[in-house]
C-alpha cells in the first residue's frame, strides 16, 4: 500500500510500504476512503513533537471501510464504514472509565500519526475498534462526518463545554483557525447573545463570518468590540483558539468577573498569568485535550442538520496527491485553505 511518512523535520513522502497487519486482538484494519491534514501534522512536520520518529506514517483524522477484524472485536464486523477518531481510547483505563480517553493510559490517546502509524494511507491499523471507532449513519457522507475526528470535538468539548456556553452568553472566540471556526459552530448549539471572532487575517474573519459568529474583529479592536456588547462588563466566555502567548493573555483581559477562559491553543511557551487582575474577578480558566467523548453526540447533530461540517472543505485531493495537499494547506494564507479532503479512488 501506500502512504505519507515522515522522514524527519521538514520531510515527508508518498511511499510504498507494506500493508498493516492484525497485531492485538482488539485490532482492525480499515480500508482508507477519506482522510485530512491537521496543524498538528505541520508541528509535527517543524520538528514540534518528538514522540514522532521518522518511518512513521502521519495522519489522525479519517474515515474507512474495515476490511479485517481481530478475534476479540465484538461491535464493528468487516464492510462496516466508521470514523477513525484522532483519539483511541483502551476503554479500561481510570481515565477512560471518566470518559477522558484523551488521557488515556492503556495504550490509547493521541496515538495515530504520533506513537503508531497514522490514517494518511491506503489501510491503517486501528487499535482498540470497539472503544475507538464510530460507524457512520445510515445516510451521512464520509465529508459530513470526517472532521469529527478532531476539529469539531475539540472546538465543542474543550473550547465550548469547558466554557460552559450558556442562552444569551457574549462568547469571545480568539483565533479563527479551523478549531476556532469549530467552536463557532459549537457555540451557536447554545443560542449564545453574541459570538464575536477575533483574528489578524481578513480571509479568517470573513471565515467566521460565514461560520456564524455576529462581530468579527482585529485583536486591537476586540475590546472596544466586546465592551460594546457587554456594556463594557467583558465576554461571558473567551476562547483561547491560537496557543501563543498573546492570545490567552487577551483572552484573560476581555473576560468579565465572574467568567470562563477555555484554552484550547496548543502552547509550545510559557504564558504570563495575571493573577494581579485576575485574583479578585471571580475567573474559571480551563485547559484541556480533546476526548472525543462528544462525538457520537455531534454524529446526531449533524444528522440533523444542525450543524454543517462540509463547509470546512476548501480543496479535495485525490489521496495520492497527499504531498501536494500538504503544500496547500502549509500555505492557508495564500490558498485560503481550511481543510483539505483526501479522497481514495475505487
Ligand atoms: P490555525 O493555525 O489554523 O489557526 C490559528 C488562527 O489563529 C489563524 O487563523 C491565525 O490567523 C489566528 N491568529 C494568529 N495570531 C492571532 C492573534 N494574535 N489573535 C487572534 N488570532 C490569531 O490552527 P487550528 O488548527 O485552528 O488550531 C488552533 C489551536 O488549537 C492550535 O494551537 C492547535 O494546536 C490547537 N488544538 C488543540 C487541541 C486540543 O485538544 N486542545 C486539539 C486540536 C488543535
Ligand atoms: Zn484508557
Amino acid at each position: 500500500m501506500h502512504a505519507v511518512v515522515y522522514h524527519g523535520p521538514g520531510q515527508k513522502s508518498w511511499d510504498e510500504v507494506p500493508d498493516p497487519k492484525i497485531v492485538d486482538d482488539g485490532d482492525v484494519i480499515v480500508r482508507i476512503t477519506t482522510t485530512t491534514i491537521c496543524g498538528t501534522d505541520l508541528h509535527i512536520l517543524k520538528g514540534d513533537v518528538p514522540a514522532m520518529t521518522p518511518g512513521r506514517i502521519l495522519g489522525h483524522e479519517a474515515v474507512g471501510t474495515v476490511t479485517e477484524t481481530g478475534p476479540g472485536v465484538r461491535s464493528v464486523k468487516q464492510g462496516d464504514h466508521v470514523l477513525l477518531s484522532c483519539i483511541s481510547a483502551c476503554g479500561r483505563c481510570r481515565y477512560c472509565r471518566e470518559r477522558r480517553y484523551g488521557q488515556c493510559i492503556g495504550g490509547g490517546g493521541w496515538i495515530f500519526g504520533h506513537l503508531i502509524d497514522g490514517v494518511q494511507a491506503e489501510l491503517a491499523r486501528v487499535p482498540f475498534a470497539d472503544t475507538s471507532t464510530y460507524r457512520v449513519p445510515e445516510g451521512l457522507t464520509d465529508e459530513q462526518v470526517l472532521y469529527l475526528a478532531d476539529i469539531l470535538p475539540t472546538g465543542y468539548e474543550v473550547g465550548v463545554l469547558n466554557g460552559q456556553v450558556q442562552p444569551g452568553d457574549v462568547v469571545a472566540i480568539v483565533g479563527a483557525g479551523p478549531v476556532g471556526l469549530a467552536t463557532v459552530l459549537g457555540a451557536r448549539l447554545y443560542s449564545p447573545a453574541a459570538v464575536i471572532a477575533i483574528d489578524p487575517v481578513p480571509s479568517r474573519r470573513a471565515w467566521a463570518e460565514k461560520f456564524g459568529a455576529n462581530v468579527v474583529a482585529t485583536p486591537e479592536q476586540a475590546r472596544a468590540e466586546v465592551d460594546r456588547l457587554t456594556d463594557g462588563l467583558g465576554a461571558d466566555v473567551a476562547v483561547e483558539a491560537v496557543g501563543i502567548p498573546t492570545t490567552f493573555e487577551q483572552c484573560t483581559e476581555l473576560i468579565r468577573a465572574g467568567g470562563r477562559v477555555a484554552n484550547v491553543g496548543v502552547h509550545g511557551k510559557p504564558v504570563t498569568l495575571h493573577l494581579e487582575s485576575l485574583w479578585i474577578k471571580d475567573v474559571t480558566i480551563t485547559t484541556g485535550l480533546v476526548d472525543t467523548f462528544s462525538t457520537p453526540t455531534l454524529l446526531k447533530t449533524v444528522a440533523a442538520g444542525q450543524i454543517d461540517p462540509t463547509r470546512f472543505t476548501t480543496h479535495r485531493f485525490p489521496l495520492h496527491d497527499a504531498i501536494q495537499a500538504y503544500d496547500t494547506f502549509a500555505r492557508a494564507g495564500e490558498t485560503n485553505a481550511l481543510k483539505v479532503m483526501l479522497i481514495a479512488e475505487g
